[in-house]
């Protein structure tokens, strides 16, 4: 995922353009292995300023999550628009922006923070997603389970409604 920038620096202030499609597998993230279900592409300009590399544009990407009720794998769209600096290496942990040695701007790690930073605070497979039983484990996508049908001709509204109030009477005593 590399810009060759040797061009834009030696005219600063004119627009480059670069667009791209890479392949990729894998994100090592906070100890979660974020996965790929589709290559990147990412497109956008380049500019130099007094040495450094501005770049800006959007990137997509396909993500394969674990759906948070039904456990299930889905595949996530993530859109991005970034707008970062570049400036020449080594790196600096006290600024922003990312290093670049000589006049080749990589950007496979700026891709990586934004495609984590924009990972859905929420999981779903669909928004409806119905999930699991929590008794016996049924994905009620596939349709409704027995113990859950049981429950509910024997005592399941009721005893729904006495949980609702045992535990809005739990918050109530903290
Ligand atoms: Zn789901
Ligand atoms: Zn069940």
């Amino acid at each position: 995922m590399r810009i060759d920038a040797g061009a834009a620096l030696k005219t600063p202030g004119t627009e480059h353009e670069f667009s791209f499609s890479r392949p990729w597998r894998t994100i090592d993230f906070a100890g979660e292995s974020i996965e790929a279900a589709g290559p990147v592409t990412v497109k956008g300009t380049y500019t130099a300023r007094s040495g450094n590399v501005f770049v800006r544009g959007s990137l997509g990407a396909v993500v394969r999550l674990a759906c948070g009720r039904c456990l299930r794998a889905y595949d996530q769209r993530i859109s991005v628009t970034f707008d970062e600096e570049y400036y020449p290496g080594p790196e600096n942990g006290d600024r922003d922006g990312y290093p670049f040695e000589g006049s080749l701007i990589d950007l496979k790690e700026m891709v990586e923070h934004n495609i984590v930073m924009h990972l859905p605070a929420k999981r779903l497979c669909r928004e409806d997603c119905p999930g699991l039983c929590p008794d016996c484990g049924q994905d009620f996508s596939q349709g409704p389970c027995g113990c859950r049908r049981d429950k509910q001709e024997n005592d399941g509204f009721c005893s729904g409604l006495e949980k609702l109030k045992a535990l809005l009477e739990d918050d109530e005593e903290v």
